[in-house]
Parts: structure tokens; sequence; C-alpha cells
């Protein structure tokens, strides 16, 4: 379980800046999971809690990059043809027996071990063979075609740290080093709840006022995609005993406790003094936009994010602060998204002193330059504008006004959710 220090959160300004906000989770929050070993094919998507060292060269010996013939670049005319008896064969998994001779070529395939002597490898396509004898043009450099033995991998250097999340190819590194079972972080038991008293079930037919809870869905396969064993417990009422009750349950059998909705100021949002009940809570009016009201806090020691609820505010503090809030509860390495540089097609204003995020897709401008089109409608609670941009542009705080050709900050969708 999560251990934080009492006042983990504790901040004492109003209108949190993001990097501040960043800086707290990074300096309060650390990592609580545990680890297990996995079979390798298991492995993928999950946090590495060890460091990955090869115990021995990839690949192991000097092998053909190509179909063709192992020669000794001496035995090479360098003006002419050569023409050389070829005295051996090594195929992939069949080494050849007896090192090669002078004089001589050795038939060899893609993969296949060198043998002893030669020191170059002629594609099949620049050879014509005759009877046992390859001839060869003249034009070849010493060392063509080959792969040297650790030319991947050496030999004691580590592939892949403490903290990655495996990828397809890191998988693929682990194997390829021999490794058939991996130590991971041990998933973060995550719970979470809607909060509304017009929230709704999908599959549940609408009374008047009634909408469907997205939330729980976007948070819970958010948390998914990070690596994180949710529990989902439903919708709760705008009522603060109810929430109270179902924290007080939640604490006490998971790792982070998520709610959303209910953290504005308004009389019906009732998370906060529920959280103050059973913890601490700092609730953090971020300097951001979308997502203002975002209660940081605890349940006892476990940390408490209470996120906001309009659905697009939801998943960009979630992207914000929960993403690296959770990677490092699961020992994860946090590495802020990449951003990477687009040109605006539009104008935009916006008040200084705080970050804020557009929904933006892109296309290529005529020079091959990407540009960035801002989705049509603002609001908070658009939702379906997540589901048609390609990615959040970021303005900075001191940023007031943005003029169509400004370069600008790009965070595909693509880099924050795997
Ligand atoms: P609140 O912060 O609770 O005042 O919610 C702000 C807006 O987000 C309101 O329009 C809510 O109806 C909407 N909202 C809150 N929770 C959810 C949810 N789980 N799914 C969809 N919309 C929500
Ligand atoms: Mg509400």
């Amino acid at each position: 379980m999560a251990q934080l220090s009492d006042d983990c959160f504790a901040h004492g300004g109003k209108l949190l800046r993001t990097d501040e906000a960043l800086a707290l989770i990074e300096a309060r929050v650390t990592a609580v999971a545990e680890s297990q070993e996995v079979p390798l094919a298991e492995s993928f998507g999950r946090i590495l809690a060890e460091d990955l060292v090869a115990p021995a060269n990839v690949p192991p010996h000097a092998n053909s990059a190509v179909d063709g013939y192992a020669v000794f670049f001496d035995d090479l005319s360098a003006e002419e043809e050569t023409r050389l008896q070829i005295t051996g064969r090594s195929a992939a998994g069949h080494p050849s027996a007896q090192p090669a001779r002078r004089g001589s070529a050795v038939r060899i395939f893609t993969g296949a071990m060198l043998p002893d002597g030669p020191d170059t490898v002629m594609m099949q396509e620049d050879c014509r063979v005759e009877g046992g004898t390859v001839i060869i043009a003249p034009g070849i450099k010493r060392g063509a075609n080959l792969r040297q033995a650790g030319e991947d991998i050496r030999a004691g250097s580590v592939v892949l740290r403490r903290g990655q999340r495996l990828r397809a190819q890191d998988v693929g590194q682990a194997a390829a080093i021999g490794r058939s079972q991996v130590w991971v972080s041990i998933p973060l038991k995550a719970a979470i709840f809607s909060t509304g008293d017009e929230l709704r079930e999908p599959g549940k037919p609408l009374d008047p006022g009634s909408i469907y809870d997205s939330n729980r869905y976007t948070v819970g396969a958010l948390l998914r995609g990070l690596g994180c064993q949710v529990a989902d417990l439903g919708i709760l009422p705008d009522r603060e005993s109810e929430v109270r009750a179902a924290l007080s349950e939640a604490m006490r059998e998971h790792d982070l406790v998520l709610t959303s909705g209910g953290v504005s100021v308004g009389e019906e949002d009732h998370v906060k003094q529920a959280v103050e009940a059973l913890g601490r809570i700092h609730a953090w009016r971020l300097a951001i936009k979308p997502g203002r009201p975002v209660a940081l806090g605890q349940l006892g020691r476990i940390p408490f994010v209470g996120l906001p609820g309009n659905p697009v505010a939801v998943m960009v503090t979630f992207l914000t602060l929960v993403r690296p809030l959770v990677l490092r509860m699961m020992g994860g390495t946090v590495e802020p998204p990449r951003r990477f540089p687009v040109r605006a097609d539009f104008p935009h204003r916006k008040k200084k002193d705080r970050r804020e995020w557009l929904r933006a897709t892109l296309t290529e401008a005529a020079d091959g330059t990407p540009l960035a089109h801002k989705f049509p409608r603002d609001g908070a609670g658009i939702l379906s504008s997540m589901v048609e941009s390609d990615g959040l542009i970021e303005l900075p705080e001191d940023l007031t006004q943005l003029e169509p050709g400004s370069m600008v900050a790009f965070l595909p969708f693509s880099e924050m959710m795997p």
C-alpha cells in the first residue's frame, strides 16, 4: 500500500502552476508498488523493476548479413576478377566444421557464423559460380556484409532500465539477451468513482435531466493503459455522507482513489468535505485550462485525486497530473511527454499566467510543416473534441495572444496514451 507523509500535498498557494503541481508530486509521492517475476511473454506494458544486463554479446559471433561467399579480403584482386575454390559451407545454425583456408571461399548464408579466417563476405548477386569455383568482381571493401560479434549489444551493458514500460521492442530485446522471466512492478490498485445525481450507467434508460457517466469509463481506460488494476466502484450521489462512506471503504483496499466531479465550489460539490473528514485535502485550484478544479489530497496515507467533472477537463488533468503520479507510484520513470513543434493555423487569445491546452488535428502545410487546426468548439464538456483530435496544443503561462502561423508545442495523444 502507498505511504505518504502526512502533508504530502500541502501547499500554501491558491492557484498552483502546472510545474509546481508536478514538482510537488515528484517530491512527495514515492514508489509503492512491489515487484514480481513474470514470464517474458506476459511482460508487455509492465514497468520493469530491474536493470536488464546482457550476459553475453549479441550477436554472440560474427555472422553474415547476406547470402554469399566468405573470403579473405587479402586474396582479392583490386583490379580484376578473382577466382576462388569453394571449400566449405556455413548456414544459419550450422556453422562450418573446419577453419577456412587462404585462397578459398566458404559458401555462407544470412545469419550464419563466419568461419575462422575470412574477414569479408561477397554478396551472391555480385559473384558468378562455375563448378566449384566462385568468380568475384573487384571493388569490395574489407569487412563488407558482416555483422560483428556484439555489434548489437555488448556483454555487460544495461539494455533496459528499471522504471521503463516494456514496449514490444523491449520485450524482444529481453529475449535477445536470453531472458525468459523479468521482474516488473505489481499493478497499482486504483479505485474510481463518478459523482453526480445526474449520472446514469450506460445501458440504462435516461430520465429527464440525466446523462450517461462517461468519465468512469475514460478514467478506467486511462488507468488500465498505465498498467493499473482498476476497481470500478460506480456512481456516487451528491451527498457528502454517502461519498464519505464510499471513500472510507475504498481507501482500505486500494493504493490510490480517484473521483470525478463534485470538486468545484458549488453547493452540490461534496467531495472535498468528504475527503477532509477522512484525510487531508489541498483543494488545488490549478492555473490551467481546462480543468481548474482538481482536488489533490490523501485519504489516510494513500493519495486521492478529485478530478473535475467535465469530460475534457478529466482527460487533460489526468494526462497532466495523474499520469506522472501513477507512474511514480508504480516505480516508473516519469518523463514528460514529448512536445513536437507545429504551426498553428488559427489565432487564439488566452489569459496570462495559466497554462492552456487546445484540442487539435494535424495536416501538412505545402512546405511539409505539420499544421495544427484547433477543434472548433472549446467547451470542456465536449468529449467528441477529444475523439476527433490528434492531440493537444500546449500554450505556456506567459502567452496571451497566439497569432496564426506561429509555432506551438503539440502533444500527440499517442505519446501520452499508449
Ligand atoms: P461537476 O464538477 O460535478 O459540477 O461537473 C461538471 C460537469 O461535468 C457537469 O456538466 C456534469 O454533468 C459533468 N459530469 C460530471 N461527471 C461526469 C461523468 N462522470 N460523465 C460525464 N459527465 C460528467
Ligand atoms: Mg457534479
